[in-house]
C-alpha cells in the first residue's frame, strides 16, 4: 500500500513535468479558471431594521459591502472569475443570490456578514458557518477551517481566543437559505468577522483600512484553499441521462484537482440516498465503480466522498438520477395523458397468465404507476374511480400471473375504493 507521503512525492514529480491544470497555481494569476461568488449580506435595510446597526450607527450591510468590494478586486487580480451578488446598498432576495451563485458555476461561495448581539454588548469573536453536518459537507468545513484560522491570526477581536466554526443548523433548523440552496452545487460559507454591536469592534469595522485587512484575510484563505486543489467526481453515465438503469454498474472518475487521482488512503467512499454502497476504487486510474441498490423510488441520488493528497475534500454534491419508474412518472404532466397511456398498457397485458414474461411485469407495473400518477396529477379526475378499480385488478393480475403475494396491497386498495367511492 502506497503511503500518503509517497503519493505526495509522486504527484509533485508529475507536476514538475506536465503542463496540466496544476501549472495555474504557480503563475501570476493563481486563481485563473476558478469562479467565485462573493455575497455581501443584506442591503438597504436602514428604513426598517434597527438590529443591524452598531452603537454609533454603522450598519452591517455597509461593512459587508466594503469588505466584499475589496475582496472582489484582489480575487480578480489573481485571475478569478468573480461574481458579486450586489455591488451597492440594495437588497437582493436570498433565493436570487443562490441562483446567481449556481448560474455562475461557482467553485466557492463566500457570504460576508458581521455579527450582532442583542443581549451581550461585549461579545466580539469570529464565526464561520457551513451548511448541515460536517461529515456531509466536508469541503465547506475545509474552507471554513482555513478562513477561521486566518481571522484569528490577523484580525483583532475583544475575545481573541473565541471564535468557532458552526453548522448553520444551529441558527435555523433547516439551515440558512443561501447555503441550503447552493449546497447541492458548490461549497460555501458565511463568514462573520466580528461583532458590530461591540463598541470597539464597531470602531474597527468602520475603518476602511481594517476592512481591507479583513478582505486580505478572506483572499489569503481562498488562495490557500484553491492551492490545495479542488477535487471532483464525474459520473458515468452522466446525470443528464433520461434515466439510470439500477442493474448496471455506475462509475465515477475522480480527479484530485490536479488532473491526477492522488487521494488520501481510505478517504474515498460513495453513498446512495445517504447509505454507503459497496464499491471498488482504483487509485491509479481514479475510477470508482459501484453497483447501485435497486430502488422503487422515482429518483436516486449518489454522493462521492474523498480527500486529495493536499487535504482538500471533494464537495459531496449529490448526483441525482431518474429511475426507470421515475422516467415513466415524470414524462406526463396531465392526468389524461397518464390515464390514457395506463389504459393502453393495461390492454397489452390483459390476457397474460402464468407464462408471463419479465417484460409483461414491467408493463404491468408501469400501468399501475401511470394510473396512480393520473390520480396524483388531478385527485378527482373524471376517470378517478376507473383508475382505482384498474389498479385493483392489475394488482390481482400481478398476484396470479407472477405468484407474488400482494394480499395486503389488494385488500388496502379494495378498502380504499369502498371507503372513498361509496356509491
Ligand atoms: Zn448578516
Amino acid at each position: 500500500m502506497i503511503s500518503k507521503l509517497v503519493y505526495t512525492t509522486v504527484c509533485l514529480l508529475l507536476l514538475s513535468t506536465c503542463s496540466g491544470p496544476a501549472v495555474m497555481y504557480t503563475g501570476e494569476r493563481p486563481l485563473a479558471g476558478f469562479n467565485i461568488t462573493i455575497d455581501p449580506g443584506h442591503g438597504d435595510t436602514q428604513a426598517y431594521d434597527d438590529f443591524r446597526v452598531g452603537p454609533t450607527g454603522e450598519r452591517e450591510e455597509w461593512i459587508n459591502l466594503r469588505v466584499a468590494k475589496e475582496l472582489s478586486k484582489k480575487l480578480s487580480w489573481a485571475g478569478a472569475n468573480v461574481l458579486m451578488t450586489r455591488t451597492d446598498d440594495k437588497d437582493i432576495s436570498l433565493g436570487g443570490r443562490a441562483t446567481l451563485a449556481i448560474k455562475h458555476q461557482s467553485h466557492l461561495l463566500v457570504s460576508i456578514h458581521h455579527n450582532g448581539s442583542t443581549n451581550d454588548p461585549e461579545m466580539d469573536i469570529p464565526i464561520v458557518y457551513f451548511y448541515g453536518s460536517a461529515s456531509q459537507n466536508p469541503a465547506s468545513v475545509d474552507f471554513a477551517t482555513i478562513l477561521l484560522a486566518g481571522m484569528r491570526d490577523k484580525l483583532n477581536f475583544e475575545q481573541p481566543d473565541g471564535g468557532a466554526i458552526f453548522s448553520d443548523h444551529l441558527i435555523y433548523d433547516s439551515g440558512t437559505s443561501i447555503l441550503r440552496n447552493t449546497v447541492d452545487h458548490l461549497p460555501g460559507v458565511i463568514g462573520e468577522a466580528g461583532f458590530f454591536t461591540q463598541i470597539a469592534g464597531e470602531g474597527r469595522l468602520k475603518s476602511k483600512s481594517y476592512n481591507s485587512l479583513e478582505a486580505e484575510v478572506y483572499y489569503q484563505a481562498i488562495l490557500t484553499y484553491f492551492e490545495r486543489g479542488i477535487p471532483f467526481a464525474t459520473p458515468f453515465p452522466s446525470d443528464t441521462l433520461p434515466y439510470l438503469d439500477l442493474t448496471q454498474t455506475l462509475e465515477f472518475q475522480l480527479d484530485d484537482g490536479f488532473g491526477g487521482a492522488f487521494f488520501e488512503e481510505h478517504s474515498v467512499s460513495v453513498f446512495q440516498d445517504g447509505k454507503p454502497l459497496v464499491f471498488s476504487w482504483d487509485p491509479v486510474s481514479g475510477i470508482l465503480k459501484a453497483t447501485p441498490v435497486l430502488s422503487d423510488g422515482h429518483r436516486v441520488s449518489f454522493q462521492v466522498f474523498g480527500r486529495n493528497f493536499k487535504g482538500n475534500a471533494l464537495h459531496s454534491r449529490p448526483f441525482s438520477f431518474l429511475t426507470k419508474t421515475g422516467k415513466a412518472w415524470y414524462s406526463y404532466d396531465e392526468w389524461e395523458s397518464a390515464f390514457k397511456q395506463a389504459e393502453k398498457l393495461s390492454t397489452q397485458i390483459a390476457n397474460i397468465d402464468t407464462n408471463a414474461t419479465d417484460q409483461d411485469l414491467e408493463i404491468l407495473d408501469n400501468a399501475i404507476n401511470l394510473y396512480q400518477l393520473s390520480l396524483e396529477l388531478q385527485i378527482v379526475h373524471r376517470e378517478a374511480r376507473r383508475a382505482e378499480e384498474s389498479i385493483l385488478s392489475l394488482l390481482e393480475l400481478k398476484q396470479t400471473a407472477f405468484k407474488i403475494d400482494l394480499a395486503e396491497q389488494i385488500e388496502a386498495q379494495r378498502l380504499r375504493i369502498t371507503e372513498y367511492y361509496p356509491d
